[in-house]
C-alpha cells in the first residue's frame, strides 16, 4: 500500500541556490517522490499553518510571536544562519504542523512521513543551526495533550546531536529522547538526552549500523512508546559537507530499513521526518533522503 506523505510547497523557502542552506532539497524531494512512483492520490496531505498556541506548546510564546511578526532578534537570526523573513517564519510553521500530521497520519496507518521536519536543534526559547521552529517537539506535545499518545521515543539519527528536542523535553518523564551522532560535530555544547551516543568521526557503516542495531532494543525499553519520531537526517553520508562521517548510500538505506522495520514489526507507529543533508548540489542531497520514502513505502499497510 502506499505510504501517506506530508508536504508543502512553502517547506522550499527559495534561498540563493549558493547559500549553505540547500533550501531547494524540499521541493526537489517532493519530485523525486513523484519520479519514483511513490506520491498517491489520497496519501499527499498539505498541512495547515501552525497557529502561535500550537507552537507556544514547545517554544515560549516570546519567541514564537518573534518569528510570526518577523522581528527575531539579530543575535539569534546569527545563531539559526540566516534571516527570518516571512518565507522562513512561514515555512517554519508549515513544517511543524506537517510533523503533527504525519505523527497522526502515522498513529492511524502505523508509518508516514514529512518531506521537511527534524529541526532538532530549536531549543524552547530560540533557534539555532538553521533550526527556528522544533517541529518534532511541537508534534510530540501536541500529541500528548491531546490524549493520543501517553509516551514518546525520538530516535535521532542526524549527524548533529539533538540538542533543541533535549532541551525542551528535560525533565518530561513521557518523552524518551535519543541521539546517535558524531560527537566532535556541531553542536560543541551538548544538551543531554535522555540517551546520547557520541560517535568517532570517520566512521564507516558496518561500524554504525552494528551501534544502531545494538541500541534499538535499550530505547523500546527505557522509552515503551506509544510512537515513534524519527529523524532520518542523511549528513552522516561520506560526501556530505558538515557531516565529517562516512557512511555510502547502500549503508543509509540499511539504517532506514533497520529502524522502520525494527519498530513496525513491533506495531509501534513511526513518523519519519528528514532531517538534515548538504550539499551545493541540492538535487544530490534530495535522491539521498528519498531513502526514507522508498524504505518507508515498503513498510506501509496504507
Ligand atoms: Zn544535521
Amino acid at each position: 500500500m502506499p505510504l501517506h506523505i506530508v508536504h508543502h510547497p512553502a517547506y522550499d523557502a527559495q534561498f540563493d541556490p549558493a547559500h549553505r542552506f540547500p533550501m531547494s532539497k524540499y521541493s526537489l524531494l517532493m519530485r523525486e517522490i513523484d519520479a519514483l512512483g511513490l506520491a498517491h492520490r489520497g496519501f499527499i496531505h498539505a498541512p495547515a499553518l501552525a497557529s502561535r498556541t500550537l507552537l507556544s506548546k514547545a517554544h515560549d510564546r516570546l519567541y514564537v510571536d518573534q518569528v510570526c511578526d518577523l522581528r527575531v532578534p539579530e543575535t539569534i537570526e546569527k545563531e539559526i544562519g540566516f534571516q527570518v523573513d516571512e518565507k522562513v517564519s512561514r515555512r517554519a510553521r508549515y513544517a511543524s504542523m506537517g510533523s503533527l500530521m504525519a505523527g497522526q497520519l502515522a498513529l492511524e496507518h502505523g508509518i508516514a512521513c514529512n518531506t521537511a521536519g527534524g529541526s532538532h536543534h530549536a531549543r524552547r526559547a530560540h533557534g539555532a543551526g538553521f533550526c527556528t521552529f522544533n517541529d518534532v517537539a511541537v508534534a510530540a506535545c501536541a500529541l500528548l495533550d491531546q490524549g493520543r499518545v501517553e509516551r514518546v521515543l525520538i530516535v535521532d539519527l542526524d549527524v548533529h546531536q539533538g540538542d533543541g528536542t533535549a532541551d525542551i523535553f528535560r525533565g518530561e518523564p513521557r518523552v524518551f529522547t535519543f541521539s546517535m551522532h558524531a560527537e566532535r560535530n556541531y553542536p560543541s555544547r551538548k544538551i543531554p538526552s535522555s540517551l546520547d551516543i557520541g560517535l568517532p568521526d570517520g566512521m564507516g557503516d558496518r561500524a554504525y549500523l552494528d551501534q544502531l542495531n545494538a541500541v534499538l532494543p535499550r530505547l523500546i525499553e527505557a522509552g515503551r512508546p506509544d510512537l515513534v519520531f524519527y529523524n532520518a537526517g542523511v549528513d552522516p553520508h561520506m560526501d556530505d559537507r558538515l557531516g565529517r562521517m562516512k557512511m555510502t548510500d547502500q549503508g543509509l538505506e540499511w539504517r532506514e530499513r533497520t529502524v522502520i522495520d525494527f519498530f513496525r514489526s513491533r506495531h509501534i507507529p513511526l513518523c519519519g521526518v528528514i532531517g538534515g543533508g548538504y550539499s551545493y548540489d541540492a538535487a544530490a542531497v534530495a535522491k539521498r533522503h528519498v531513502t526514507l520514502f522508498r524504505v518507508g513505502a515498503e513498510f506501509s499497510d496504507g
